[in-house]
C-alpha cells in the first residue's frame, strides 16, 4: 500500500522514550511528569460512589453539569471571572484533547500559529495535521524570558493563533503581568485566538499569583483556557480536563468535540465535581509542591548541577554544564543507563535541537524517591 504520512517528522514522544528507558534500566524515573504516590482516597471513593449511583452512561456532550458548575465556581473564586457552565465550559479527555480540538476547530491550510520554544510537545503536530504552520519564538535558559518585539515581528496577516503556557512546562518559569499585558496589547483589535494552556495553574510557588488569561479583559474575549485534573488531583491516568472560552468560540469548539470524543468518563466527572466542593482540594496544591521543590533543591545543594528554582509546575530544570558538554539527549540516556536516574532533555522541545545543557526533573514523587534521586545526583 502507498500512503503519505501526514506527520513525516514525528516520532515517539520523549516522555514515552525516557519512561521506557527508565523501566528497561530500572532507573528512578524523574522524566515523564506523573506522581509516584496515590491520589486522594476521598476522590476515589466519590468516583466509586458515582458509579454505584448510576453515573455510568454517556455524560452530556459538554460534560457533567455538576462538574461544569464546580469549574465555573472556581473561576469566580480565584479570578473573579465568569464562565457560563452551560455555554462556556466543556469537559475533555485531558488537556491534550482540548488542545487538539481547539486547533482542529480553527486552524486551516497555511494558517500560522505562534508557539514559544521550548514548547510542550502536543502543540506543533496538532497544528501541522490541520495544515497549519507553527512560527516559533525561541526562548533560552535559564530565564526563558520573552522578547516581545520579536513576537511582534513574527505576527502577520496569516497569524491565526498564539499558544501560551504559564506556568511553563518544561522550564518551570511563569509569565509576569508585563508579559500578559504585552500579549494583550499585541493581539488587541486582531482576530487572533489565544490558546492559554494553564494545566499547572495550581502549582505556583513563593506566594506568586498565577496570571490566567481570563484576568485580562481583552485577552479573555479571544482565549481558550485549557486545564487538566490529572495534574491537579494527582491522577494523570484518568485523562480528564476541560477548557473555557467565550460562547462564540466555545460553540465552534463543540462542533468538533462532539465528533472527536463526544463525552468523557462520566463517573470520574461526577466524583471530581463532588470533590471540588471543598476548594482546599486544589488550593492546597501550591504548598504541597513547594515543599517538594524545596526538599529536592536542599537535597541537591551540594551537587554540581546549577539551579534556577522552579517558579511553577512540578518540574525542576538543572544545568549540567559544569559536569560535561555532552549533548543533552545523550547525557539523559547516559544518566538513565549508568546512574539509574531518568530526566527529560530540553533540546527536543527547541528549534534545531538548541542545546542549553539542561535537563528537566519531575519532583512529583514521594520524599523517599526524592532522597534516593538526590543521592545519585550529588555523586555525579
Ligand atoms: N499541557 C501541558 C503543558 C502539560 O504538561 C500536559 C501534561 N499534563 C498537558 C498539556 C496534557 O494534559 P493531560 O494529561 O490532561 O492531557
Ligand atoms: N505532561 C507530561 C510531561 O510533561 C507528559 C505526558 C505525556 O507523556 N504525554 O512530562
Amino acid at each position: 500500500m502507498n500512503y503519505k504520512s501526514k506527520l513525516p517528522n514525528v516520532g515517539t514522544t520523549i516522555f514515552t522514550v525516557m519512561s521506557a528507558l527508565a523501566n528497561e534500566y530500572n532507573a528512578i524515573n524523574l522524566s515523564q511528569g506523573f506522581p509516584n504516590y496515590t491520589g486522594s482516597q476521598k476522590l476515589n471513593d466519590l468516583v466509586t460512589k458515582a458509579m454505584n449511583n448510576g453515573y455510568n452512561q454517556y455524560a452530556p456532550m459538554a460534560g457533567n453539569l455538576d462538574l461544569r458548575l464546580a469549574i465555573g465556581h472556581k473561576y469566580e473564586l480565584l479570578y473573579k471571572s465568569s464562565y457560563h457552565p452551560e455555554k462556556e465550559i466543556t469537559v475533555t479527555a485531558g488537556a491534550t484533547q482540548a488542545i487538539y480540538t481547539i486547533i482542529s476547530a480553527f486552524i486551516r491550510l497555511n494558517d500560522e500559529v505562534i508557539i514559544f520554544k521550548p514548547a510542550y510537545d502536543c502543540y506543533a503536530p496538532a497544528v501541522e495535521i490541520n495544515g497549519g504552520k507553527t512560527i516559533s519564538v525561541q526562548l533560552s535558559a535559564p530565564h526563558y524570558s520573552v522578547n516581545w518585539d520579536e513576537v511582534a515581528s513574527k505576527l502577520s496577516s496569516k497569524t491565526k493563533m498564539i499558544i501560551i503556557n504559564t506556568p511553563h512546562n518544561p522550564s518551570g518559569t511563569i509569565w509576569s503581568e508585563d508579559d500578559m499585558l504585552q500579549l494583550q496589547k499585541l493581539t488587541q483589535n486582531t482576530d487572533i485566538i489565544v490558546l492559554s494552556d494553564e494545566v499547572y495553574e495550581h502549582i505556583v510557588f513563593d506566594d506568586t499569583q498565577h496570571l490566567s488569561a481570563c484576568l485580562f479583559n481583552d485577552s479573555k474575549q479571544r482565549s481558550f483556557i485549557t486545564a487538566s485534573f490529572g495534574k491537579t488531583f494527582h491522577n494523570t491516568g484518568w485523562k480528564i480536563g476541560y477548557c473555557c472560552a467565550p460562547e462564540n468560540l466555545m460553540s465552534e469548539f463543540r462542533k468538533v468535540h462532539q465528533f472527536n470524543v463526544f463525552s468523557v468518563h462520566h463517573p470520574s466527572q461526577k466524583g471530581i465535581a463532588d470533590y471540588m466542593q471543598d476548594s482546599e482540594t486544589y488550593l492546597g496544591l501550591n504548598a504541597f509542591f513547594q515543599r517538594k521543590r524545596d526538599l529536592f533543591l536542599s537535597l541537591i545543594s551540594e551537587s554540581r548541577f546549577k539551579v534556577q528554582p522552579s517558579k511553577g509546575t512540578y518540574f525542576q530544570v538543572l544545568d549540567y554544564s559544569e559536569i560535561t558538554d555532552a549533548y543533552d539527549v545523550d547525557f539523559a540516556k547516559r544518566l538513565t543507563k549508568e546512574f539509574k536516574i531518568a530526566a527529560i532533555p530540553l533540546s527536543v522541545f527547541n528549534d534545531n535541537h538548541k542545546d542549553d545543557k539542561v535537563l528537566r526533573f519531575c519532583f512529583a514523587k514521594t520524599d523517599e524517591t526524592l532522597v534516593k534521586a538526590s543521592e545519585i545526583l550529588t555523586k555525579i
